[in-house]
């Protein structure tokens, strides 16, 4: 078994990993949740989330991604954090170290997050229009409040500070232009994202979803755009900055340009089950095994034998298209 290098049997290097570490979350986006379902799936303890980051680490996973569910909602969030910025990877490497939250609860939490080691945020905004971001949160006072989160990430030094936002037609999608604005106002990197059919309700069409090409003609027409080279092989967004220079965007377009042959992800799941692609139809138990008994080597060689089984696409509007057994906000985003 090659530990360093976690790679899969389609040859792809696996060295994301993404943790949900709480199933609840503050808001009730109108896209992602129905409004009715609470959590469905327990939190483990935080050391738990941490004895099995530590095994991922071992095999080569080099960033890792807190998310949720909501992320900042979780008791012993910092600890955590810190005991990760400890760690490191095969190569001796601090770990590349983010957290993608809906920024609600960012303004008191940006510093001490700083101080633990975080080294990023990403924060999720569906509109820049304050009365439309409130319809979809569902949570009044939200936007500004997040405004306040993102600036309180920037002084806290937690920048860059990406900002992601998806687009559903006839919904959100008078928001582009604004958002352009937004990334140059806020010196943030906006990010969009195709919707993807990973709802709890049933709301995905595929003329729902708004497409990366539709999105740079839009913003073009307003502001030119010039493309970026990615930053790294397996980067999932297209980036593109302004004729000025000044500002960025990203389009992620896994539904219309999908990066399934770069992917190096994995994730867990809250109830510590490993995910090898969001719209896995089975899961693999970590937790259940390590609750057991099971050695490290044991459950070094389960997610081993697990990351072989990692899908080789995602088959998103074909015919016989299965939803996965989870939605986003369950799976960790
Ligand atoms: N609560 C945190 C947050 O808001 O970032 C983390 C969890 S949330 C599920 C993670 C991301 O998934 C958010 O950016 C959200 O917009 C995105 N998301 C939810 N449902 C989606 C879908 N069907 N397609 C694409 N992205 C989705």
């Amino acid at each position: 078994m090659d530990t360093a290098r976690l790679t899969d049997s389609h040859g792809r290097v696996i060295h994301d990993l993404r943790v949900s570490i709480t199933d609840r979350c503050n808001y009730k986006c109108v896209y992602c949740r129905t409004g009715e379902d609470g959590p469905q799936y327990p939190d483990l303890a935080i050391d738990e989330y941490l004895q099995m980051i530590r095994l991922f680490v071992d095999l080569g996973i080099t960033k890792v991604r807190l998310t949720g569910g909501e992320p900042l909602m979780r008791r012993g969030l910092t600890d955590l954090v810190r005991e990760l910025s400890r760690l490191r990877s095969f190569a001796g490497e601090p770990l590349d170290l983010a957290i993608t939250t809906n920024g609600h609860l960012l303004d008191s939490l940006a510093a001490p997050l700083k101080a633990a080691g975080l080294q990023r945020v990403t924060v999720s905004m569906d509109a820049v229009d304050e009365h439309t971001f409130e319809r979809i949160t569902r949570v009044q006072g939200s936007f500004k409040t997040v405004v306040g989160g993102i600036r309180a990430a920037l002084a806290a030094g937690l920048g860059p500070v990406k900002i992601n936002c998806v687009l559903l037609r006839g919904f959100n999608d008078d928001q582009v232009e604004g958002f352009a604005h937004f990334a140059r106002r806020e010196n943030v990197i906006v990010r969009f994202i195709e919707f993807m059919p990973l709802e709890e309700g049933r709301l995905w069409t595929p003329e729902i979803v708004v497409s990366l090409r539709e999105i740079v003609e839009r913003i073009g027409r307003e502001l030119p755009l010039v493309e970026l080279p990615p930053n790294e092989a397996s980067e999932t967004a297209r980036r593109y900055t302004f004729g000025d220079g000044v500002g960025e965007i990203g389009i992620i377009a896994p539904v219309t340009q999908a990066f399934c042959g770069a992917c190096s992800r994995l994730r867990l799941t809250s109830d510590g089950k490993i995910r090898t692609c969001l719209f896995s139809q089975v899961e693999h138990d970590l937790y259940g095994r390590m609750r057991a008994g099971a050695t490290d080597s044991e459950l070094r060689q389960y997610i081993f034998s697990t990351v072989q089984q990692k899908e080789a696409r995602h088959h998103i509007g074909e015919p016989g298209f299965l939803k996965p057994s989870r939605s986003m906000v369950h799976i960790g985003g």
